[in-house]
């Protein structure tokens, strides 16, 4: 699949679920309405779906939420991916978790070929983690990270980097995640929904990030690439590795080689476009898996250029598109 500015689209993003066990607070609001349970795919569908893509030349599968690990039988879902890694039909097959169900499907996941995987945690600090998390248990999800490793899968670490909540622990988690043999990756707020509060209070740029942090490690850019938007350095001090993900202050749409399926089967060809392609429609109806080829070919046509994220208090904290992280899928 190729698209209209020549970018091969090898990589889908399945949100399994809009649900969370969690409510971050720069990702929702405390009371979030959440979709009808009837609106939501199957996961024989979203299977299907998938299988349409892997089809049509998709190498690379993340499953995310929503919490992923929160939607019932889920384990379903990646045993059967799992077969196409099995085959080679595709290369890769994750996920982006908060962890809290880490301790009990970690050796699951591995069985089904899941060998790398991220964790979003932007502090080490329990209190902090409740604070930001709203309902997180901040042990739960230690655990789940050594039950993980344990287990054998490869883990970076996602933090969203918020200025005065998390910027005096930057060091700390670049140890942390040198020492546990861990990788991380900081990430700049993204203007996606409405939350509580405003965004424009917790937007750090990740230049400033990058400043701070080459101050207290010797950082060269990396060779390292995983299909994805981070900028990625190596630490010399820690053997481990620093991605910078950057919608705003770098766009980085060039080289934007995915599309993402949300729970309800709508295809969206940019995180931060409102465009869409209702696959779910296609699959419900008539000719189902041709019919299903050549919707995606046509919403792959329409994929835009990029986004067009801004997060200032002037144009009043707007959100660039009105749907949360949770829906799209992160
Ligand atoms: N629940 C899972 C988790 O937290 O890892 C998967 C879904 S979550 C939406 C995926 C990623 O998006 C997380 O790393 C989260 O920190 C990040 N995220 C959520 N809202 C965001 C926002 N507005 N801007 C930037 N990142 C955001
Ligand atoms: Fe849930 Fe992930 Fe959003 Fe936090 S970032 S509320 S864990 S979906």
């Amino acid at each position: 699949m190729i698209d209209p500015f020549g970018r091969k689209i090898s990589y889908l993003r399945v949100s399994v679920t809009d649900r969370c066990d969690f409510r971050c607070k720069y990702c929702m609001s405390e009371n979030m309405t959440f979709l009808p349970k009837k609106d939501v795919l199957s996961l024989e569908e979203l299977e299907k779906i998938s299988a349409a893509f892997i089809r049509k030349g998709v190498r690379k599968i993340r499953i995310t939420g929503g919490e992923p690990l929160v939607r019932k039988g889920i384990m379903e879902l990646f045993r059967n991916l799992g077969l196409y890694i099995r085959s080679g039909e595709l290369d890769e097959l994750t996920l982006t978790t908060n962890g809290s169900q880490l301790e009990k499907y970690a050796g699951e996941l591995f069985e089904a070929g899941v060998r790398r995987l991220n964790v979003s945690l932007d502090t080490r600090d329990p209190y902090r983690f409740q604070d930001i998390t709203r309902w997180g248990n901040f042990e739960k999800v230690m655990t789940g990270i050594r039950t993980a490793k344990a287990a054998g899968l490869k883990i970076k670490i996602n933090t969203v980097a918020l200025k005065g909540f998390n910027d005096h622990e930057f060091n700390d988690l670049v140890r942390w995640v040198g020492d546990e043999g861990m990788d991380i990756t900081f990430i700049e707020t993204m203007p996606m929904g409405t939350i509580d509060g405003h965004r424009s209070d917790q937007y750090l740029p990740l230049s400033d990030v990058k400043q701070q942090l080459a101050e207290n490690w010797t950082l060269t850019p990396s060779a390292y690439r995983t299909g994805g938007p981070s900028d990625y350095f190596d630490v010399a001090e820690t053997g481990g590795r620093i991605g910078f993900i950057t919608p705003l202050t770098h766009n980085f749409c060039e080289s934007c080689n995915r599309v993402r399926l949300t729970c309800t089967g709508i295809l969206y060809m940019c995180l931060g476009q409102e465009d869409s392609a209702n696959l779910k429609n296609v699959l419900r109806g008539e000719n189902g898996a041709a019919a299903l080829d050549a919707a995606i070919d046509e919403a792959i046509g329409r994929k835009p250029k990029g986004h067009d994220f801004v997060v200032d208090r002037q144009n009043d904290d707007r959100p660039a598109v009105p749907r949360h992280m949770s829906v799209t899928g992160g």
